[in-house]
């Protein structure tokens, strides 16, 4: 059977009134953004509170509903068969075949619910519900078929425009708010398994997302980027676009090491990703930064640690993973197909600080702020400079 048009649900809770407009075409720009790319027309558009994705032409159900499924703000899916008005005696068929069709077992209950949005018909929606239950029921005598009306397993909506539609499937949706109703934030994205789900997380509650990457040539690899693009790619089938700033890192990264102690390399370094992260957001009006920090997870993430990078920062800085376990990241990045592309063998940007020699300081693991900040004096000689060039010398790349 093929499927004409997409129903799309979505959640109502709080976007009354103005912002309800503001919600419903948000969704209307994600969901066209989402089909864009795939074979058939598309026609998506608002009809009595409702939204609606027609489809024609060469198109591909299943590619459509697995896009669908990426837009947030959806909260279900329902495919609709659209039939012809040709009298209600013919509606009753086009609706005995849909039901045979899509339940195939038929012991189930059932409900048919009917609207019409089209008051001219000639028979008003009880009647209409009424009569094509029976119907149903007359159509397949001792299948186990059953009415229940309070709590049916198969809601049977016909709806009565200059078509009549027919839907009963909820295929479940995305959830979250439509990218665009947020504002847009800052992602620090690496190769890693967390920053791509944080990047994930924040985007489903209706920010759009920019991205900073921090590599160290010729320590990291042009692969290394290469997978990092990958993974923004993947974020952006979400999100929608991201611009993604490649910072070289090496010249910062080899002074912090020649001039503080090595214990604190990770962390100045990190502070210094969040200086210059947080100057690209301020350039293009993001509101707040995110990373893919959980409490405890290495060294750099104890909440001394997390205070010491907090530190530079004056926006808002969002960890949406900060009470996740490993494996629930984990679990997060392989639904949304990040995973296979994180677990790539590339080296990180921190690999220059990987201590080579077996007597070598461990990482401070509960850094005290006063003490980092007195490090990073020893770097005020060139330090500015350095920042200056890593910001001027930023590569931008368009995701898409
Ligand atoms: P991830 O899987 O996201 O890399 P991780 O477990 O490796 O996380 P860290 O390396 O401690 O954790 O990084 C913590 C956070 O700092 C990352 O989630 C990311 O937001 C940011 N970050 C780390 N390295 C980079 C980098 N090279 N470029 C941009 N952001 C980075
Ligand atoms: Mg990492």
């Amino acid at each position: 059977m093929k499927f004409q048009t997409y129903l799309i649900k979505y959640g109502e809770i709080g976007i009354k009134g103005k912002n309800r407009y503001m919600f419903e075409d948000a969704l209307v720009r994600q969901i066209r953004h989402s089909l864009k790319d795939l074979d058939g027309l598309f026609h998506t558009y608002k009809a009595q509170g409702r939204v609606y994705v027609d489809c024609d032409g060469d198109y591909d159900g299943d590619e459509v509903v697995e896009a669908l499924k990426r837009v947030f703000g959806i909260v279900g899916i329902c495919p609709v068969v659209r039939v012809e008005d040709k009298g209600f005696e013919e509606l009753k068929k086009d609706v005995i075949a849909y039901m045979d069709e899509v339940y195939p077992d038929k012991n189930i209950t059932f409900k048919v619910e009917a609207r019409r949005s089209r008051k001219s018909y000639p028979l008003n929606s009880m009647e209409i519900s009424r009569d094509l239950g029976e119907a149903i029921l007359y159509a397949f005598p001792e299948s186990g078929i059953k009415v229940d009306v309070h709590h049916p397993d198969v809601m049977v909506n016909v709806e009565v425009r200059n078509e009549i539609y027919v839907y009963s499937q909820i295929i479940p949706g995305a959830g979250g708010m439509p990218v665009g109703t947020n504002g847009s934030a800052m992602l620090l994205l690496s190769g890693g398994i967390d920053s791509p789900v944080a990047g994930y997380m924040v985007s489903k509650r209706g920010v759009s997302l920019e991205a900073t990457y921090f590599h160290a040539p010729p320590y990291t690899s042009e692969r290394a980027k290469q997978k990092v693009v990958d993974l923004a790619k993947k974020v952006a089938k979400y999100s929608g676009p991201i611009k993604l700033h490649v910072v070289n890192f090496t010249d910062i990264q080899l002074y912090i090491y020649e001039k503080c102690p090595h214990d604190e390399l990770t962390i100045i370094m990190r502070r210094y990703m969040m200086r210059i992260a947080e100057h690209f957001a301020k350039e293009d009006g993001c509101l707040g930064l995110i990373t893919g920090e959980s409490i405890g997870q290495v060294a750099s993430q104890t909440m001394q640690s997390l205070a010491a990078t907090n530190d530079v920062c004056t926006m808002p800085v969002y960890r949406p993973l900060i009470g996740f376990d490993k494996q629930e990241i984990v679990d997060v990045s392989e639904k949304i197909g990040t995973y296979e592309t994180s677990i790539q063998p590339y080296e990180d940007c921190c690999t220059i600080f990987t201590p080579r020699h077996p007597l070598a300081k461990h990482p401070v693991t509960k850094p005290n702020i006063d003490v980092i900040r007195r490090s990073e004096e020893n770097l005020n000689e060139k330090i500015d400079e350095l920042m200056k060039q890593a910001i001027e010398t930023v590569e931008i790349i368009e995701v898409k």
